[in-house]
Formats: structure tokens, C-alpha cells, sequence
């Protein structure tokens, strides 16, 4: 084959490329297209290498035309890209309807206990309680000596367990916020506090080291068990329902005097049947302590006893959470097992 005719075939071969460059209108035919031309295996390629089989006076103007094809391919191929890509992106456009409802974000929600958290102080604050907050770590003074349990006190001793230094101890009770609220204020004083506690409690269906209260604390003068009674039945009728009643038993707490626990009537079977697996036949359900303030906790915190009154009361908080909900192991509120907590 002559000079002549190697390069009229090149110029065959390159009127053909760009033909079917242009025809090239599929998704996927672009890139067959760079496959079959272009690739490492492609035609270009295999042109180049049957140079070294021609005569040597062929091989220069062979050599440069084929890399001048091989470069107008390249580009051309590139061009065709660019207004694929255009083509696309305008169809992209045209599609999208911003009216259509966006895909969904999977964001949480409160744990159970927060948002009892809540509905507890939503409650109270319409009795006209505010809610105060203090330290998870205490020293006795606002643990025990100022709730009337001096170091010798009974009462302390299934309490006082966790402590981080000889005076320093992780709260058992959220009593510390109050001894703090009434030291830096006069009466009237009305608060909850709500918050975790901290006692040496082997964990089991009920029982946890760790647990949530909350504390109530109403000063002024004239206060009297009669508000007691009267606050906690109608936030106890408001948080479990308007057909549960209470009643109050006579206990002791060294920091109140008189002292009572508060119970609710069981919802399951109201005191009608004796296997009752949550009252276990009494008809009624443990919430928690109350009383009056004892006069020797506001004078430790410098308030006038003789003048002033105060009730105080402290809730478990997984407890009513569970008696609410009806669930049986208050373990299940600290796994954090997204199946159970996304039902509340
Ligand atoms: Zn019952």
C-alpha cells in the first residue's frame, strides 16, 4: 500500500470517529464510543502501532497525522461530554418539583424521664412552683447535717455511700437544692427540684444506683399539711389521671415532722384482686415521702420557725414513669434500646 493510500484511509477512519461521536446520543454510548477510539485497546492505538510495519519514508507523515487525529478525537470527545453533561443538568432542573415534600430527617426525641421532667414542672408551675437546680456533688452539710441528720443519725447510714472525698458525696436525695434555695432567699420559698440521685441500691427490676427525684418545697407563713394534701392530690390527679386517688400514711423522715408517704390507688385492679402483681392486693401504690418541715431544718438555713411553716415531698420519677406506663423494669429505662424509648 502506497504513502497516498495509508493516509486517505486515516482520513476514512477519522470522518467515521466523528460520525459516530456524533451519533452518540445514548447514556452509555459516549463512553463506548472513548472505549472503542480512545482506549487502551482501541483503534488510535492499534493505528499507532502498525507505524513501526511501514517503510521508513511513510512514517513521518503517518506518525503526525495519526496523532493529530488522535488529538481532534480527544477533544471533539471531550466537547460532546461537556454538552452531555449540560443536557443532564438542565433535564435534572426541569424535573425537580420543590413542592414535593422533602426526605425525611431521622432526628430523636426526648428519653421518657426528660419529658416526665417537664410535665412534672408544667404541673406545679400552675400550682406556682419554679423549678431550681443544684450540684449532683455535695458536701454533707447540704446532704445530711442541714436536714436535721447529724453524722450520728440512723437515717444516714444506708444513704452515705458514694463519696469522693472524706466530706464530699454524690447526692442522695435532691434535698440539697433545697437547703440551697432557702440559704440564698427569704420566704415565701416555692420550688421543685428535679434531678438524679445517686444510693448503694444493687440494680434489679426496681431498683437502680442511679435514679431521678423530684423534691417539692413550699415556705411561707401559714403553710400547713392541709396544702400538702391538697397540691399533691391535685398534681397526682393530674399526672395519672382524675379517677386515681391518694392517701397519706403516717411514716418517719428526720427532716419533717409529722411525716407521711404518699400512695395512689392502683389503676390495675383497684383493691379488688388479691394477686395483683403491682399492689399485690392492697389496692394501693407507694410514691413517695412528705411531711412538714421540721423546725430545726429553717433554723439551719436562718429561717424564723416561729413565723414560718413548710411543706417538703420527694418522688421517684422512674417510679411514676413506670406505674404511668405500665412498665416493669425500670432497667429498661437506662439500656437505651431505641426500640423501647421511641414508643414514648
Ligand atoms: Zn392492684
Amino acid at each position: 500500500m502506497s504513502n497516498i493510500e495509508n493516509i486517505e484511509r486515516l482520513e476514512e477512519f477519522h470522518k467515521q470517529a466523528l460520525e459516530e461521536l456524533r451519533e452518540a446520543v445514548q447514556p452509555d454510548s459516549l463512553e463506548q464510543w472513548r472505549i472503542r477510539y480512545l482506549g487502551s485497546h482501541g483503534e488510535v492505538k492499534a493505528l499507532m502501532q502498525r507505524l513501526k510495519d511501514l517503510p521508513p519514508d511513510e512514517k513521518p507523515a503517518f506518525g503526525k497525522r495519526i496523532n493529530e487525529i488522535k488529538q481532534e478525537l480527544t477533544r471533539e470527545f471531550q466537547k460532546a461530554k461537556g454538552r452531555r453533561a449540560d443536557v443532564e443538568t438542565t433535564a435534572r432542573k426541569k424535573s425537580f418539583d420543590m413542592t414535593l415534600p422533602g426526605a425525611p430527617v431521622a432526628i430523636g426525641h426526648k428519653h421518657i424521664i426528660t419529658q416526665t421532667i417537664e410535665e412534672i414542672a408544667e404541673i406545679f408551675a400552675r400550682m406556682g412552683f419554679t423549678v431550681a437546680y443544684g450540684p449532683e456533688v455535695e458536701d454533707e452539710w447540704h446532704i445530711f447535717d442541714a436536714l436535721n441528720m447529724p453524722a450520728s443519725h440512723p437515717a444516714r447510714d444506708p444513704l452515705d455511700s458514694f463519696y469522693i472525698t472524706e466530706t464530699v458525696i454524690l447526692r442522695s436525695e435532691t434535698s440539697n437544692v433545697q437547703i440551697r434555695v432557702m440559704e440564698s432567699q427569704d420566704p415565701p420559698v416555692r420550688i421543685i427540684s428535679p434531678g438524679r440521685v445517686y444510693r448503694p441500691d444493687t440494680v434489679d427490676a426496681t431498683h437502680s444506683f442511679m435514679f431521678h427525684q423530684v423534691e417539692g418545697l413550699y415556705v411561707d407563713e401559714g403553710v400547713s399539711m392541709v396544702d400538702l394534701k391538697t397540691h399533691l392530690d391535685q398534681f397526682c390527679k393530674v399526672y395519672f389521671g382524675h379517677e386515681v386517688a391518694t392517701r397519706f400514711r403516717p411514716h418517719f423522715f428526720p427532716f419533717t415532722e409529722p411525716s407521711a408517704e404518699v400512695d395512689i390507688s392502683c389503676h390495675l385492679c383497684a383493691g379488688d384482686r388479691e394477686d395483683c402483681p403491682i399492689c399485690k392486693g392492697t389496692g394501693w401504690i407507694e410514691l413517695g415521702g412528705c411531711g412538714m418541715v421540721d423546725p430545726n431544718v429553717l433554723e439551719a438555713v436562718g429561717y424564723d420557725a416561729e413565723k414560718y411553716t413548710g411543706y417538703a415531698f420527694g418522688f421517684g420519677i422512674e417510679r411514676m414513669v413506670m406505674r404511668k406506663y405500665n412498665i416493669p423494669d425500670i432497667r429498661l429505662l437506662f439500656e437505651n434500646d431505641v426500640r423501647f424509648l421511641r414508643q414514648f
